[in-house]
């Protein structure tokens, strides 16, 4: 078996299709079906839309849009073969992983279709909270990068947008935006997967290139800052391959962390070679930016174990050495994009500031499953909970929504043997329990049937 059937057979084993199906029998939801038309997927019925959601590869597709701009030698060592496959899979990790596969059978380079959803949210936070300079300074370089018009009229009409945008965020953007971020960090990191923040979800979706409304739009600037993220994260797994990191040996060449920082250097040396403009490729270490910070967001809640990966702050502190001193560039240039990373790392401090209480406040209630639980159980309507499962589930299902799941089960199984009648509102936990569960029953999915063993095993060690 080769690299690109090892690649298909991780995306098979990986896909929810009978899950989601069994949710939605018969119609999307409507905002759903807007946001599936908004990425390509026209065709509204819900099984070929999630057939269509599932076959999605957003690295593949970013992988080759960006290898031509890379180093001839580099385009050569990277170049798809058999033996060489890059693609996302359909699940919630943020970083990708390259591994070099045993019996010679060549290198994948895998990434998650979550990391996409999770980027974009994160950069949706930061960029709303953040000035129209700032945002209009990213979308011009953004508008380069990807090739999208960006005339002297356009620039006037996003100018204009922007600042209406910015003065009608109350009380202040940062504020409308920071009680967000705690409950966007605990979602992914008690579940591993994320919700649109509400501070975004009346933006959503982004009119698409053409459209007049798309420029000084609140998603603009952020769309454009997630897409050089994905360029980071994949330049970094690229770089584990192309600084030969995976050897066929089971032993590693370098302890983890120094293969980590070199991988990050490679990749923060390949956004400058592959922008072309000074102005793209300050922004496009933003995007590397981005993502470490999002990183660290998530390492602020949950502590990384020790002797893994190196922690996000620490390769934060490396890329502002690397831009001030190492990058090889104009000092100007150096000094321009130190600037702009600072100011950046300002604004996210700012925002983790003004969460303050809202984090908090947080830290009181159970984790997100059980609270959705809770909070339907109290009202008497399972809508909520009947919405929002299977929309977690378009990007997978981690082990920590199976933990949380099975959490959940033993809570409801321990309040059933001591309660002396089930009274509506346990009756109702029940019921949103079975309805997720007995669709997962129902079918032949290997990845469904996992989810499952794991809900058992977590729900039996709990007790
Ligand atoms: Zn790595």
């Amino acid at each position: 078996m080769l690299a690109q059937d090892w690649l298909n057979q991780r995306k098979q084993s990986l896909e929810l299709m009978e899950w989601l199906l069994a949710f939605q029998p018969k119609e999307l939801p409507p905002d759903l079906k807007e946001q599936l038309v908004r990425i390509g997927i026209k065709s509204l019925s819900p099984a070929e839309a999630y057939s269509a959601l599932m076959g999605m590869d957003w690295a593949l597709s970013e992988f080759k849009t960006l290898l031509p701009a890379l180093a001839p030698e580099i385009q050569e060592c990277l170049k798809l073969s058999d033996r060489l496959a890059v693609g996302s899979v359909h699940d919630t990790e943020f970083n990708g992983f390259a591994i070099n596969l045993k019996d010679d059978q060549g290198i994948a380079i895998v990434f998650f279709s979550g990391a996409f959803f999770t980027l974009n949210m994160a950069a949706g936070l930061l960029c709303l909270a953040a000035e129209p300079q700032f945002q209009t300074r990213i979308c011009d370089a953004g508008s380069l990068t990807f090739g999208i018009p960006n005339s002297e009229s356009i620039r006037l009409m996003r100018e204009a947008q922007l600042r209406y945008w910015w003065d009608s965020l109350k009380p202040s953007p940062i504020e409308f935006v920071s009680w967000n971020l705690p409950h966007f960090v605990r979602r992914y990191c008690d579940l591993g997967v994320s919700d649109t923040p509400d501070a975004l979800r009346p933006f959503e979706p982004l009119p698409l290139p053409g459209d007049p409304k798309r420029y000084g739009h609140p998603l603009e600037a952020s769309s454009y800052l997630a897409a050089y993220g994905r360029r980071f994260l994949l330049l970094h797994e690229c770089g584990h391959v192309a600084l030969n990191h995976l050897t066929a040996d089971e032993k590693p060449v370098k302890p983890i962390a120094e293969r980590e920082y070199e991988a990050d250097r490679w990749a923060f040396e390949n956004l400058i070679y592959a922008h072309k403009t000074e102005q793209e490729k300050a922004v496009s270490l933003l995007g590397a930016w981005m993502v470490l910070t999002t990183l660290k967001w998530f390492e602020e809640y949950a502590p990384i174990e020790a002797g893994s990966h190196p922690p996000a702050a620490s390769r934060l502190d490396r890329l502002i050495v690397f831009v001030e001193d190492e990058a090889d560039t104009r000092a100007e240039f150096r000094d321009d994009a130190s600037r702009l990373l600072r100011q950046t790392a300002k604004l996210a401090d700012d925002m983790h500031q003004a969460s303050e209480q809202m984090r908090s406040d947080l830290a009181q209630i159970g984790d997100s499953l059980w609270s959705c639980i809770e909070l339907c159980s109290l009202e008497g309507d399972t809508t909520a909970f009947r919405d929002q499962f299977p929309r977690w589930l378009l990007q997978g299902v981690p082990d920590k929504l199976s933990r949380a799941f099975a959490n959940a089960r033993r809570r409801v199984a321990e309040e059933t043997a001591s309660a002396a009648e089930i009274n509506p509102q346990l009756a109702l936990k029940q019921e949103m329990l079975d309805w997720a569960l007995r669709a997962a029953t129902h079918s032949n999915s290997q990845r469904l049937a996992a989810f499952i063993r794991a809900t058992d095993y977590y729900a039996d060690r709990a007790t």
